[in-house]
């Protein structure tokens, strides 16, 4: 990981007058429970998003700005849904919205799910593993098969070779974390050897807003060094139910700024949310959910490219 003299704080983002970036929580349901994710703690309502408002928010950002990128995953393993969510992603592609990433732990993905998923169009998967061991994996990740994923993304990429497409991007996860930093190495390594096209994403884990402890570099950043939050200014989060917090690492709904049974996207965007952003810009960063905050400055990921004939690292 980089250190902290290293840390690229976030950056001033550009003004939006639409979000960058919408995120879905299709479903607060898991299969798994990590130690780096507070899921599994939700007080909040838990349940599936109806198709009716899924396809209401894909039509607005289609007809809106399709270059908004569509992330249909929050508290929740979108393969819960599955078949359903390939009905759903194709929707989303057949609309128009040029980038769909999915993020998963692929415990589910079966053979036949493999060819739905690269069928729907959707752009990319980021597959969150963070372990190179079956012992570290199971440590973080209790209930979830490291083989049955190493399993799952050789399906996906044999099965983009055999439909000839270039899509899903396959992307695998490791967050950095006390229990699997000293298998960071391993990881990359492992599938470096596996011959497969994809890349990997090494991020430090985050800390969701005071819900688990973060990465201990991002949490002994000190307040002169505070920058307004890149999140809180290009993205918006919709739970399964419609309701809109501040940003998508308030996970247990702590705040509210709208409904999207009743409010268009937009319309929540220029609302209470752009009077958010402007505090954070003037410099004021005080509302109750960001003072536990540390993940404004989590810009910290590296990738690195695998598989490629011309495979090279860049930091
Ligand atoms: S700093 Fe505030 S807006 Fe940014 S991620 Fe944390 S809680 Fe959300």
């Amino acid at each position: 990981m980089p250190s902290l003299d290293q840390i690229q704080l976030a950056q001033d983002a550009p003004y939006h007058e639409f979000p960058a970036d919408v995120t879905v929580e299709t479903v607060s349901e898991c299969n798994l429970s990590c130690v780096m994710c507070p899921q599994g703690r939700l007080t909040r309502p838990r349940g599936r998003m109806s198709y009716d408002l899924w396809t209401r928010i894909v039509d607005e950002i289609a007809e809106i700005n399709p270059g908004t990128r569509l992330w249909p995953a929050h508290m929740g393993e979108p393969l819960v849904m599955a078949p359903e969510i390939f009905r759903w992603l194709r929707y989303a592609k057949h609309r128009g919205i040029e980038r769909v990433t999915l993020a998963s732990n692929l415990n589910l993905l079966r053979p036949d799910h493999a060819e739905s998923l690269v069928l729907s169009g959707l752009d990319e998967i980021i597959v969150g593993i963070d372990a190179a061991s079956v012992d570290c994996y199971r440590e973080i990740r209790t209930d979830g098969n490291l083989e049955r994923v190493r399993r799952a993304v050789t399906y996906l990429a044999e099965t983009k070779v055999r439909l000839a497409s270039t899509t899903p991007r396959l992307v695998l996860q490791f967050l950095v974390m006390d229990e699997n930093a000293a298998e960071e190495q391993a990881f990359i390594e492992t599938w470096q050897r596996a011959g497969i096209d994809l890349e990997l994403q090494i991020t430090p884990r985050l800390g969701w807003a005071g819900g688990v402890p973060a990465w201990r570099g991002l949490s002994s950043l000190q307040g002169s060094q505070r920058k307004p939050c890149h999140t809180l200014l290009s993205g918006m989060t919709v739970f399964w139910n419609g309701l809109v917090p501040q940003c998508d690492r308030d996970w247990n709904g702590r705040t509210r700024h709208g409904n999207l049974n009743r409010q268009s996207i937009h319309e929540v965007w220029q609302g209470s949310m752009a009077q958010l952003r402007s505090r954070h810009l003037r410099g004021d960063h005080g509302s109750a959910l960001c003072c536990d905050c540390q993940d404004w400055a989590a810009d910290l990921s590296r990738t690195i490219r695998c598989g490629a004939p011309a495979a090279a690292a860049n930091v």
